[in-house]
């Protein structure tokens, strides 16, 4: 239950596995935005991109783990819930739906908003949210022209507008870096080096247990 009408924020991804950047990130937007919490979602069956190596189980779990202790972060796993692909447009419509006393802010890097057309209904995301965008380390990317324009027209500078209006602003949000990527972590894995520290340790733990990420070669070694 959530007693304030600050935003909730939304940060969707594979969470292939859940990292530091991630928690981190989620817990600055927390205190500088205002929000009320931040839902960490992760997708079913993301449309597009590769299919991740963990189970969605497993990398709900993970997230569950790792949000445990701290009350601003939640899993919300209606992604997983449902069948077929995820589309970001129906899990806001959800999300609107259970939360209406609350604007909500869908968070993603620059590296996700650059190719924001190329998902379903993306035009329609702005009737449910704000967006805020996030500075990544190390990714730089060329925003779609139509991704542009909508930065040009819906952009804010001003925290309190995304408290005062439901949805429909764009707001650019520069966290104190952290160049750490789920596909850093299963590369490391993969070459039989360690991510240690880079995400909470109970996670590599299961990682390791479970021998998830391992690549053909390191298994054939055993
Ligand atoms: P991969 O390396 O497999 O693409 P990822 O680490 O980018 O994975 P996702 O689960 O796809 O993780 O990311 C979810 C969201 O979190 C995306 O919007 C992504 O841009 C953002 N994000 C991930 N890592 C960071 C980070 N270190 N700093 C800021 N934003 C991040």
């Amino acid at each position: 239950m959530i007693h304030s009408s600050a935003p909730i924020g939304i940060l969707g991804g594979t969470f292939d596995p859940v990292h530091n950047g991630h928690l981190r990130l989620a817990m600055e937007l927390a205190t500088d935005l205002k929000l009320a919490q931040v839902r960490l979602i992760p997708n079913g069956r993301p449309p597009h991109r590769e299919q991740p190596g963990a189970t969605p189980g497993q990398r709900a779990k993970w997230i569950r783990v790792a949000t445990a202790n701290e009350p601003r972060l939640a899993l919300d796993d209606r992604e997983l819930m449902r069948d077929g692909a995820s589309y970001m447009v129906d899990t806001l419509a959800s999300l609107r739906a259970d939360f209406p006393g609350h604007p909500l802010c869908l968070i993603m890097g620059r590296d996700v908003f650059a190719k924001l057309p190329s998902w379903y209904e993306w035009e329609r995301l702005f009737e449910y949210a704000h967006i805020v965008l996030i500075e990544r380390p190390g990714l730089s990317a060329e925003f779609a022209r139509e991704a542009t324009a909508e930065l040009e027209r819906r952009s804010t500078g001003d925290i309190d507008e995304l408290h005062r209006r439901q949805d429909g602003l764009i707001y650019n949000y520069a966290p104190p870096p952290l160049a750490i990527s789920a596909s850093r972590i299963r590369k490391l894995i993969a070459s039989g080096e360690s991510p240690r520290y880079l995400l909470p340790a109970t996670i590599l733990d299961d990682i390791m247990d479970y021998k998830i990420y391992r690549s053909p070669a390191s298994e054939a070694e055993e």
